[in-house]
């Protein structure tokens, strides 16, 4: 059964969360108003996906069941699919102006559909029909899962076993005949208390002495013993004030939790990685290429920033400069480069043993080094546009003042056909994307989520045939094998 957005949202306030935030238990997670936002960003993954002109991206045949399900529950069957969710991930950023949240838990999905049947070709385990069977319910039920991969790490010069905290890796702490007992923590959890499930992977390529920190299963995300600690964002208390005006966006936003595992138990026929430490490299760098495919959700945020940016050009009246005009070029092109990293990506990608379409690593990995760039260049030529009035406005209180509202209409005036009102909304959604609660999403996610920099240079290097290249060049010189 596909949900509706208040279908989701009621299914959230079913669920008894253990949420921390600013010190205090948040008793209503679906109400908070810090929240809610970034409840309203996933809200509209099911609400757009019914809309006949969004089918085609946000809807899938599932492979398991044939029926009609919601594209972010689907394991891609061809590259088809792939460039489909390229364009949903551009789509959704361009309809909410931040992180929809749901991208994990599809990206966490069809990477444990290849690891679980690769470790059963391997050991004879039974995990791809556990997973399978886990599939169907995510799928029967249209759940958003939260795929959680970042461990805290501690102290990044150790492996996990000889860290001083042995919590600092999520790891196995007992076993029984009935499941597992695992105990740590998973960072910069996106989505977290919006999803339905919790999907847990190893977070870096294990030896045979970390093989208990070779874990990956699925829980529901309100199971005894978990706990989530929100983050905190630049300007998250505007939301809290009676105006809408300085929140920037006042519909959607996105939100990160540190999720605790405190003795949490797992039943069996949830665990799709049990100590296969050989594994646990190939599920993180598969997660990791999906994930790093989905920033196109960053040039569909982009679309919205260049609009922006547009607008306020024209509320100022200089939209005519040449100088302004090649930079809203500059951004379309940057932007435009990113979209076109994730779709190469996925054109080119392949079937996998398991039947699983994945995307080409190369490039996947290529698109995200750009996406650690270039939505801060864009960013920047935003601000550089916009002026620093963006920085210096006062409050949508002020503008309401008898005392100084008119003052402020008055000074604040760009464009005569434009009301200064009108001014301040724009900047403010300019000032949202690149400083403010969206920021976290737009600038400094796009650097760190789904791989810090180095980690991509890795793999492009790793990736990279440099024998062939080195062939190719000799011979086009005449320097002959000696
Ligand atoms: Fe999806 Fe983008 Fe948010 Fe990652 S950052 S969860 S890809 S919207
Ligand atoms: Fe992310």
């Amino acid at each position: 059964m596909r949900m509706n957005a208040e279908q989701y949202e009621e299914s959230l306030r079913k669920l008894n969360l253990n949420v921390y935030m600013f010190g205090k238990k948040v008793e209503n997670v679906v109400d908070d108003p810090i929240i809610r936002p970034s409840m309203n960003a996933v809200a509209a993954t099911y609400e757009f996906s019914l809309k006949p002109e969004y089918e085609d991206l946000l809807t899938a045949r599932s492979h398991l069941t044939g029926k009609t399900i919601n594209r972010f529950c689907h394991i891609h069957q061809n590259t088809d699919d792939l460039i489909k969710k390229t364009k949903m991930g551009r789509l959704m950023g361009s309809l909410t102006g931040c992180c929809f949240q749901r991208c994990v838990g599809m990206d966490a999905l069809n990477a444990l559909s290849m690891t679980t049947f690769d470790i059963d070709a391997k050991h004879g385990t039974r995990y791809y029909e556990r997973f399978k069977d886990y599939l169907c319910h995510v799928q029967e039920k249209d759940l958003t899962c939260d795929g959680a991969m970042t461990d805290p790490k501690g102290d990044r010069s150790l492996p996990p076993h000889k860290q001083p905290d042995p919590d600092m890796f999520l790891h196995v702490v007992e076993e029984r005949p009935d499941g597992i007992l695992v105990q740590g923590a998973k960072a910069h959890q996106t989505g977290a208390v919006n999803s339905h499930e919790i999907i847990v992977m190893p977070t870096i390529a294990m030896r045979e002495e970390d093989a208990d920190y070779a874990v990956s299963f699925a829980l529901p995300s309100d199971a005894d013993g978990i706990t989530y600690i929100m983050g905190r964002q630049s300007c998250d208390t505007r939301k809290l004030e009676k105006g809408q005006l300085d929140r920037g966006n006042r519909i959607y936003g996105g939100h990160e939790a540190l999720v605790v595992f405190d003795r949490v138990f797992v039943p069996w026929e949830r665990v799709f990685m049990f100590k296969e430490y050989e594994f646990a490299g190939q599920l993180v760098e598969q997660f990791a290429s999906y994930h790093r495919q989905s920033y196109a959700c960053k040039a569909g945020v982009g679309d919205v920033l260049i609009g922006a940016t547009q607008i306020a050009a024209e509320y100022n009246g200089a939209q005519k400069a040449s100088h302004i005009k090649d930079k809203i070029i500059e951004m379309n092109h940057l932007n435009e480069t990113l979209f076109c990293g994730s779709i190469a990506c996925a054109a080119q990608g392949h079937r996998e043993p398991s039947g699983t379409y994945l995307v080409n690593t190369l490039l996947a990995n290529v698109c995200k080094q750009n996406v650690t760039r270039f939505p801060y260049e864009i960013a920047r030529l935003a601000q550089d546009i916009a002026g620093g009035l963006m920085v210096t406005l006062p409050s949508e209180e002020d503008l309401r003042s008898e005392e100084v509202g008119p003052l402020m209409k008055k000074y604040f005036k760009g464009n005569s056909e434009v009301s200064t009102e009108d001014r301040m909304k724009i900047l403010r959604l300019i000032e949202n994307l690149t400083l403010g609660t969206a920021a976290v999403g737009y600038l400094t996610e796009s650097m760190h989520g789904a791989g810090s920099p180095q980690a991509q240079r890795i793999m492009i290097a790793r990736q990279t045939n440099m024998e062939a290249k080195k062939e190719v060049a000799k011979k086009l010189c005449g320097i002959t094998p000696g």
